[in-house]
């Protein structure tokens, strides 16, 4: 008992340490071996208690100020006893960050979903059965570089047709994967255009497992996939905000504004400038259709949607384009486990002050009038929000894409 109580007092004196010292002092006894790992990128937590006897973790997820919301957590347990429960205490955090079931993986790879946590109050208290003395618990499933770049890579192996494209540089000088397809362009046949990203927010990571499963699919022998590379140029880009999810901080609102706010005439982060410029491209080559910029919603969204233009964006050709690209999605992505809402939101003067520099708004208002931009928003907080429930979302996405450019 002693050792806990002289554990919590260090750690509410020298809460900037924690991690470190929790590994270091948990050693030095017979109840240690219980531990928490932060030592690999994209790792949030902010320990508040630790028991190794009750095997009892409270904590919330670490604070990145000017960083964004506070709501991504990651962080490894080590030295579990597999004979009795873990108890993993969520405090001072917001209903963004508390999703029912937490997610476990005994490698780091293949993850799942705890069963439901109690709510007390604000806090929500996950029970876990060990099986393994080693266990990684998160918000949800990761996404990160390391990720991107063995997408990217399993794609050049794969499709001789695709080509790796660094984005740019992020602003602390790390690359930005993209993948880009440029088919060949006979005579008088102007090639369709696509552009699709994910995390702008850097904490809603499965927005980046709805991209895996768009390229596994836009890969596959599926000749729908075929044909689509064949007449349409493609960029597809796993994370925006790589540096917010390598540092493990949530990305929404950080300052001076977060990714999906910047879309104006001078852009603070240079994925939006290099995005603009990509697209205005392809507009201006008059080789451009369909922007999807891929998010998670709110905690209480349980069914994914698309956020859309106001009328103000919506000349009546693309108000027509819309609607057919929702009729193929709601065929495709509305049979998914995860459904699709028949209602396109609205994000427009009264959803945010900046809703012009959203990046769907901007493409509406900077490109040509027959070109769909949209924000699709994949439920986070449901027992389909997976893996594998966001990649198969993935998939029927790409089905959704090549069967509406598929028509003139
Ligand atoms: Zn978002």
């Amino acid at each position: 008992m002693k050792v806990d109580r002289d554990h919590s007092t260090m750690f509410r004196r020298f809460r900037w340490i924690q991690p470190l010292v929790l590994t270091l002092l948990a050693g030095s006894t017979e109840l240690n071996a219980f531990q928490v790992e932060t030592n690999f990128p994209g790792a949030s937590i902010q320990v508040f208690g630790i028991d190794a006897k009750r095997q009892a973790l409270t904590f919330s997820p670490t604070q990145h100020p000017g960083k964004g919301w506070a709501c991504w957590w990651h962080f490894r347990l080590t030295g579990i006893q597999t004979n009795r429960p873990i108890a993993l205490t969520l405090i001072r955090t917001s209903a963004f960050g508390r999703p029912t079931r937490a997610m476990f993986s005994h490698d780091g790879v293949n993850w799942h979903h705890t069963e439901p946590g109690v709510r007390i109050g604000a806090n929500q208290i996950y029970r876990h059965q060990p099986t393994h003395d080693t266990i990684h618990f998160a918000w949800g499933p990761p996404f990160q570089l390391q990720q991107a770049r063995a997408l990217v890579q399993r794609v050049l192996d794969r499709d001789p047709s695709a080509r790796a494209s660094e984005l740019c540089r992020s602003r602390e000088g790390r690359p930005v994967p993209a993948l880009r397809w440029e088919p060949a362009n006979p005579a008088a046949a102007p090639r369709r255009g696509l552009w699709v990203e994910a995390r702008q927010h850097a904490w809603e990571s499965g927005s980046s497992w709805v991209c895996q499963g768009f390229l596994e699919w836009l890969i596959s022998d599926a000749p729908e996939a075929r044909k689509l590379k064949q007449h349409t140029r493609i960029v597809v880009v796993p994370i925006m905000d790589v540096d917010n999810v390598e540092r493990g901080a949530g990305g929404k609102d950080q300052l001076p504004h977060d990714h999906n706010r910047d879309w104006s005439d001078r852009p603070h982060w240079p994925e939006v400038t290099a995005a603009q410029r990509g697209i205005l491209e392809m507009s201006q080559a008059g080789e451009f259709d369909l922007f999807l910029d891929l998010h998670n919603p709110g905690p209480g969204d349980k069914t994914p949607f698309f956020y859309g233009s106001p009328e103000t964006h919506l000349p009546p050709i693309r108000k027509a384009h819309q609607k057919r690209f929702h009729e193929t999605t709601m065929k495709h992505l509305g049979a998914e486990p995860l459904g699709l809402s028949p209602i396109i939101r609205v994000s427009g003067p009264g959803y945010h002050p900046l809703w012009r520099h959203i990046s769907k708004n901007w493409v509406a208002e900077n490109t040509a009038e027959r070109v769909v931009a949209l924000t699709l928003e994949t439920s986070w907080n449901t027992s389909n929000s997976t893996r594998q429930g966001y990649v198969s979302y993935g998939h029927a996405l790409g089905r959704a894409v090549a069967e509406y450019l598929d028509h003139p």
